[in-house]
């Protein structure tokens, strides 16, 4: 077999030679590496004389070499060839190559196949291309060889890659591209599959821009692309064709970047199109691919709405003390230009709510150690300080009657309580069992004590008697209730005590409704609730019958059945079909609902008070079921990105007919979970507002049950109030010093609780009293932020432990003086916010200079550190208690200048620095199962100078000042891994907390070695940003943005060049190939190595002749850049 590249293969001289007779060299400034010279490696000695453009066999095999130089091994050898020029040498040979009178096409069309290939990977090549002149020759060609397939499959390769610039791309946009591209695209066939895939991979490249988008749009090509689509969807039965329905999609996403792309798509009936071409794919295997794209498309064409709001702004607003000026002003409302093409660009991230404000002022706090170090001005004077004084009565209590037990409380509220539930207590008499299922709605009044009544009952007062008989009726029930099942098993809770407490907590709305869980209590359940695997494909499921609420209207219920605003529907329609909510009671959040379909609800949360965002806490009651039906809810208006609903966690419910019947669990509940975008926006038309819908389905056991849903078990403000009562009357006070006092009061008047424990001195003996006040302090506080009521949990835990008998209790309170705040935010939790204070402000953005008046509590408890600081009881340590939305296990922030330094990357010089800080976090990674060590960080960063961790450690100068973050899910690692948490195991790190603190007792021996506790820890000087998400992608998009659809970007240009001249439909062009004399590519082809294959794909010519050539070449590459040529070996 004479093969025409073999016998023509001569190159007759040395690489010396060449070089010094290179005369290209000089015009090609721009590459300076091409100039050959003794240094030259063998690619650029190729490459110039590719673009000299000497005879075609001597073009022809520098095209050869190229091409299989670059089909073995990796990108690198391209990227190396590109970086020496490669495509400006490919350009020029095509412009010249094509510009001959007669272009002779053996030449070109590999110097085209091979200049998409390089192209494809060079990112400049646009405008390399405009350059050389070559973008409107590429496409004259193009036009030139309509009717030659594969002339015209390298063509548009070519324009593809030329795409990869904006200004490429509108340049053949101008020059009518587009329609010279989109009429090559035909119905089905079975012929020049390759060409047409081409066609739609180039009409999607130039898709890129908005220019082109815009031209695509208004002549009317979207309406064009369904209905190929549709063609080749319904007549592809063998599914051979699947590439190119994939590419279609990949236009129709690109077209639909633009509102007008997306209005066309809808009003072209595309997505009931796409629905239906779809769901013939589900169970087809092979057609997966399509699935995927095409529910994404159809959720970013879903039209927008607004949320059924009249305003974002939270139910809950507080006319706020001081000037007005304070009070955060309304977001503007927006012109009528919803929706603009601006959106396109990117997606809003800014409601990363953790990522908040950063001060100016700090700017470079992570790579200044002299900014870290130094200690900003106190932000008041020295003599405000003295009034904090009276929050140390231990300093002052003289022990007089330390063998009696009187130890009252000064201020706090338990005595008036005290009395509130001895008269609500006589009020108690007979309820009947029937009494609970007369009355579905059961809630236990608080106010009722006082005369106040509910909205019903203040209702039905105006005109009737019976709405105080309806009054009396419930309160009885209550007291009842309370009367006969007092203890009921669950320790450290009191009803009466609680109710006492909630008739005196103060919230906006005045709720005057319990919820019974709060009021009832619970127990945690029996055993352990793992995080059930995610159902496969759950979320395009769901996303499916969110479509369907589109495409059949008529199913659609679309029936408000609670509004926070407007009691009237959901009392008045008597609705017996339709479940019941309530929210109105203390930490209820749900603001609105709506009966969608028979068995679905959309829920609105409401927004943090005098505030327009920051919805993520729910808490409500739902009622008027009917058993064992699954009812669907999808809370529509949640901010975050992602969230651990996508990660095994389900929300939380209590069945009041369970806790009857001696059940009363929190538990977790929901099948279907997952948490995604949604088409929603904001009422008022925010442009950039995005919104997640978490969805769940839960099937209740009872008819007619009441039960409540929370995002998480809650803690109120209440139970708080009462607990504190019930932990004051179980100390024994010869033993215990407890005094709960009020810290100041909140901007609604909720008294906020400072908690003082410590161990009572042994003696009055001046040697035990001058241990018990020269005692270390330890501040811990909790709950600046309302939804995070694992806080809560985890500070009851720590609260319980530090007042029980336990020897290691008895010790720690020996050792310290315990200052403990648990509710830094009282209001927020009363009023059922998630982040902020009622002045719609994050408190724990705030600790920098905190306002008085509308941030007392942070205010004060920062006073209150101040002056622990100005008489030299600095705390020992200090530690703020969060919950975590987007992590699992528990851990610690904290505070290092060494670790922030290396983690900006700056010198550390030499830094000596206390490693105390590890102390603590390394315990309790001995010691508490749910703390992963692994997670904590003590980075100080910029946008976290103004948290409670970073002042106190900065301003305070507490070394071990933390924020501990603990999970909403659950764990991934140790004893409770693939376990969701419960408040056993909350609590439980409440009490390892405690423990942990042995670790920094003064001149006591420890129980834990302190060899091991100051172990050389290595640092990850890798780790990531530790306040982000650290979950992997969740596997189904929760995005619809264009970012999102990696999975549509996979063509693949390489194999589709190659394929080039291997398929079998192009017959008509074989005169093209027939000039290589014996050449049957398809046939070649087969029993060859999968590598010589490949290289056989563009220079069929070359096939088992110049492969010892190849194989020399290979084995001589340069090991430096991998496709070095050492010339004399490979050309003699
Ligand atoms: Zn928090």
């Amino acid at each position: 077999m004479s093969g025409y590249g073999r016998s023509n293969f001569t190159w007759n001289g040395t690489l010396r030679e060449l070089q010094t007779s290179s005369p290209a060299s000089c015009k090609e400034r721009a590459r300076p590496a091409m100039a050959a010279s003794a240094s030259s490696s063998g690619v650029e000695v190729l490459l110039s004389n590719l673009q000299n453009l000497g005879d075609i066999e001597s073009t022809l095999n520098i095209l050869n070499v190229l091409d299989e130089l670059l089909s073995a091994g990796t990108d690198r050898r391209i990227h190396y060839m590109i970086s020496k020029g490669g495509s400006e040498a490919l350009l020029t040979a095509m412009v010249k190559s094509a510009r001959s009178f007669n272009p002779n096409y053996t030449l070109l069309l590999p110097l085209l196949h091979l200049l998409a290939k390089v192209g494809y990977r060079d990112r400049r090549i646009g405008m390399k291309a405009q350059n050389a002149d070559a973008v409107r020759l590429t496409l004259s060609l193009l036009r030139q060889n309509s009717k030659h397939p594969r002339r015209a499959a390298a063509c548009l390769w070519v324009l593809q890659v030329y795409c990869s610039s904006v200004s490429t791309a509108n340049l053949l946009g101008e020059c009518r591209a587009i329609d010279v591209i989109y009429r090559l695209i035909c119905p089905y066939t079975t012929k020049t599959l390759h060409t047409i895939k081409a066609a739609i991979d180039a009409l999607a490249a130039l898709l890129c821009t908005k220019a082109n988008v815009h031209s695509a749009v208004s002549k009317g090509y979207v309406a064009g692309l369904l209905r190929l689509y549709e063609d080749w969807s319904s007549k592809d039965t063998e599914h051979v064709a699947i590439a190119i329905r994939c590419a279609l999609l990949r236009c129709l996403h690109e077209v639909t970047n633009s509102t007008a792309g997306r209005h066309a798509l809808v009003a072209h009936g595309g997505i009931g199109l796409l629905y239906e071409v779809t769901q013939t794919c589900l169970f087809t295997k092979g057609l997966e691919s399509l699935v995927d794209p095409s529910v994404q498309l159809m959720r970013k064409c879903y039209p927008k709405s607004t949320l059924p709001l009249k305003s974002d702004l939270s139910v809950y607003c507080l006319e706020l003390p001081r000037q007005p000026g304070s009070v955060p002003a309304p977001e503007p409302e927006l012109n009528g230009e919803e929706d603009s093409e601006e959106e396109d660009d990117e997606e809003d991230d800014s409601n990363e709510s953790e990522e908040a404000d950063s001060k100016d002022y700090d700017d470079d706090l992570e790579t200044d150690p002299d900014k870290l170090r130094s200690r900003p001005a106190p932000d008041r004077p020295p003599e405000l300080l003295a009034q904090y004084s009276r929050l140390r009565p231990e300093l002052t209590y003289e022990f007089q009657e330390l063998d009696s037990s009187s130890s009252e409380p000064e201020d706090c509220s338990s005595s008036s309580s005290d009395e509130e539930v001895q008269s609500s207590a006589e009020d108690a008499s007979r309820l009947k069992p029937s009494d609970f299922n007369s009355c579905p709605t059961f809630r236990t009044k608080g106010r009722d004590a006082r005369g106040n009544h509910g909205p019903r009952e203040q209702r039905e007062e105006e005109g009737a008697e019976e709405g105080a008989e309806e009054a009396q009726r419930r309160r009885t029930m209550v007291d009842t209730l309370a009367e006969r099942h007092i203890g009921a098993g669950i320790p450290h809770h009191d009803r009466r005590l609680y109710r006492a407490a909630a008739v005196l907590a103060k919230s906006i709305p005045g709720f005057n409704i319990l919820a019974f869980p709060d009021f009832w209590g619970h127990l945690p359940p029996p055993g352990n609730e793992p995080m059930p695997p995610r159902k496969p494909k759950v979320q395009r499921q769901k996303v499916f019958e969110d479509i369907q609420r589109l495409l059949n209207p008529d199913d659609v219920i679309n029936e408000v059945v609670f509004d926070l605003e407007d009691p009237s529907p959901q009392c008045s329609s008597e609705r017996s079909n339709s479940l019941k909510f309530f929210s109105k009671f203390e930490s209820g959040n749900l603001r609105k609902a709506t009966q969608v379909r028979r068995n679905e609800y959309d829920l609105i949360l409401n927004a943090d008070a005098n505030c327009s965002q920051h919805t993520q806490w729910f808490y409500f009651e739902v009622s008027n079921m009917v058993a064992n039906v699954p009812y669907r809810f999808n809370v529509i208006n949640c901010e975050k990105t992602n969230s651990q609903f996508n990660y095994g966690m389900q929300p939380v419910l209590y069945s009041v007919r369970e806790a009857l019947e001696g059940r009363p669990h929190w538990k977790r509940t929901g099948t279907e979970i997952c948490y995604y975008r949604n088409h929603f926006c904001a009422a008022r038309g925010k442009k950039r507002s995005t919104f997640y819908t978490l969805t769940f389905t839960v099937t209740f056991r009872h008819n007619d049950d009441v039960c409540y849903l929370a995002y998480h078990y809650p803690y109120t403000y209440s139970a708080l109030q009462s607990h504190l009562m019930v932990l004051h009357r179980s100390v024994d006070p010869s033993k215990v010093f407890f005094r709960q006092q009020v810290l100041c009061q909140t901007l609604s008047g909720n008294p906020c609780p400072l908690v003082t424990i410590t161990a009572c001195p042994a003696t009055r003996g001046m040697r035990d009293l001058h241990q018990f006040r020269s005692r270390p302090c330890i501040v811990l506080t909790a709950r600046v932020h309302p939804g995070e009521s694992n806080a809560s949990w985890v500070m009851k835990g720590t609260l319980e432990f530090l007042c029980s008998d336990d020897p290691v209790a008895q010790s720690l309170r020996e050792a310290f003086v315990f200052k403990i705040i648990p509710m830094l935010n009282p209001d927020g939790v009363i009023n059922g916010t998630h982040r902020c204070s009622l002045s719609g402000e994050d408190l724990n953005r705030q600790w920098c200079k905190p306002d008085p008046v509308l941030s007392p509590t942070i205010y004060h408890a920062k006073g209150f550190l101040y002056y622990l600081n100005s008489t030299g009881s600095t705390p020992l340590v200090f530690c703020d208690y969060h919950g975590h939305s987007r992590k699992k296990n528990v851990f610690l922030y904290g505070c290092s200048i060494k670790e922030t330094l290396w983690q900006s990357g700056s010198d550390t010089g030499g830094l000596k620095e206390d490693p105390g800080y590890r102390t603590i976090p390394k315990t309790l990674d001995r010691l508490a199962p749910a703390f992963s060590f692994n997670s904590c960080n003590y980075q100080v960063e910029k946008s976290r100078s103004a948290t409670a961790r970073v002042v106190v450690w900065r301003e305070i100068g507490v070394l071990r000042s933390y924020t501990m973050e603990s999970t909403y899910n659950g764990c991934d690692q140790g004893i409770y891994k693939g376990l969701q948490t419960g408040t056993r195991e909350l609590q439980d790190m409440g009490v390892k907390f405690c423990h942990s603190l042995l670790s920094v007792r003064r001149n006591v021996p420890s129980l834990y070695s302190s060899r091991r506790l100051v172990d050389h820890i290595d640092l990850d000087h890798n780790s990531h940003n530790c306040f982000e998400d650290d979950e992997p992608p969740c596997v189904e998009e929760i995005e619809y943005s264009t970012d999102g659809l990696s999975k549509l970007k996979g063509s693949d240009l390489d194999s589709d060049i190659n394929g080039n001249t291997s398929s079998g439909d192009e017959q008509e062009e074989e005169e093209e190939v027939v000039v290589h004399k014996g050449f049957n590519p398809i046939r070649r082809c087969e029993g060859q190595s999968h590598q010589s294959s490949l290289r056989s794909r563009l220079f069929p010519h070359l096939i088992g002749h110049d492969l010892e050539v190849i194989e020399v070449l290979h084995m001589k590459r340069n090991s430096c850049n991998g496709v070095g040529i050492t010339g004399r070996q490979y050309l003699s």
